[in-house]
């Protein structure tokens, strides 16, 4: 553990920037001007640009009281990349802004920029700006993701087409049971801070929670492969409710299948110590941060060259409406908190 704790205030605003940005060496030639001037300057070279932002507040979307701060500067920075890559983008650079409290030490900011600048390195990003204010209690962190693709190449949630498969990467529901095992423990921890914590053997779920991944290679994958999905967005929801807004903008129905929907035994074997339904977590369970996409039938040959990807359904006329066909084979409606609900 590191005993040390630096005061902000000893470095004063400007002195704690330059030092969280001091070792910062762009990567992209996209990122002209970077960390230190008014203002950041990007030059796509032709290419269509892509921005979006999150806010992530404490005690609203994240618990210190579990989350290293490592983690959550990673996620941070991974959760908006999965926005860029959800429009078949390639992310280039982020700009961060902080809010933070002077129960902060320097140490523990170095902390959270470890795991920002890791996410930086494993997606090929550059920081090239943020803010840094105080807050008066909350650590608050706002994250602005630039992306670049080639003109007219982005994929839209409005535009999957009728006969479509539909399609998902990786595996849902593991970070919601995830979610559910720190909840927990923090419960007992508070009653009994004596009782060590029992995660044994749920690192999976955990790590799910705690440090996702953007789908770049799913991206990299249609690339290589010259697929172009017809529509597509990241699962952060629950893919019950990421299903119909996908069905609602392009107006739309579909057919989803349980027995397709791709649960990993870590998950089903951590689900069935809270007495629930694997397919309920998947459908109403949130932060997987997979990519939803539906594509034409005739790519259905080079899709399955791509263990990573799930064809969970297709899509049909808006009439026929959502469905999920059970195992048993009954027909649902898909709801937005999915068939079954989870509490
Ligand atoms: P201004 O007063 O013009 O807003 P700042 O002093 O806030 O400028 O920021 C100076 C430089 O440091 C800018 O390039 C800004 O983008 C960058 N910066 C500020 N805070 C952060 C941060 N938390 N992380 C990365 N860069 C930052
Ligand atoms: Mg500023």
């Amino acid at each position: 553990m590191n005993q040390e704790r630096t005061e902000i205030s000893s470095l004063g605003e400007f002195g704690l920037i330059d030092h969280l940005t001091r070792n910062i060496e762009l990567q992209n030639a996209s990122s002209v001007v970077g960390v230190g001037d008014d203002a950041a300057v990007i030059d796509p070279f032709g290419r269509q640009m892509i921005l979006t932002t999150d806010l992530l507040i404490e005690g609203v979307h994240f618990d210190l009281a579990y989350t290293p701060l490592k983690h959550l500067g990673y996620k941070s920075v991974v959760v908006n990349l999965s926005d860029v890559y959800a429009m078949n983008a390639v992310p280039s650079q982020i700009i961060l802004s902080l809010g933070i409290s002077n129960r902060f030490s320097v140490e523990s900011l170095d902390e959270f920029y470890e795991g920002v600048y890791a996410a930086c390195r494993r997606y090929g990003v550059d920081l090239v700006g943020g803010d840094t204010a105080s807050s008066q209690k909350g650590f608050i962190i706002s994250v602005t993701a630039v992306g670049e693709v080639a003109p007219g190449q982005f994929v839209r949630r409005n535009t999957a087409r009728k006969g479509d498969l539909l399609c998902v990467s990786g595996d849902l529901g593991a970070a919601y049971v995830g979610l559910l095992f720190l909840e927990r423990e923090k419960r007992i921890f508070l009653e009994n801070p004596a009782i060590q914590p029992d995660l044994e053997g749920e690192s999976y779920v955990i790590g799910r929670l705690l440090k996702p991944e953007a789908r770049k290679d799913i991206i990299e994958f249609f690339e290589r492969e010259q697929l172009r999905p017809t529509a597509m967005m990241d699962v952060s929801d629950g893919l019950s409710s990421e299903i119909l807004h996908l069905c609602r903008q392009s107006q739309l129905g579909c057919v989803l299948y349980e027995d397709k929907i791709p649960v990993s035994e870590e998950t089903r074997r951590a689900v069935f110590k809270f007495e629930m339904d694997p397919t309920a977590c998947a459908l109403s369970g949130g932060e997987d941060y997979e990519l939803l996409f539906t594509i034409a039938q005739e790519d259905h040959d080079k899709l399955v060259l791509n263990e990573q990807i799930s064809v969970i359904g297709y899509m049909t006329e808006a009439e026929q409406g959502a469905h999920l066909i059970t195992r048993g084979g009954n027909r649902h409606p898909i709801t937005a908190q999915g068939w079954n609900h989870l509490k």
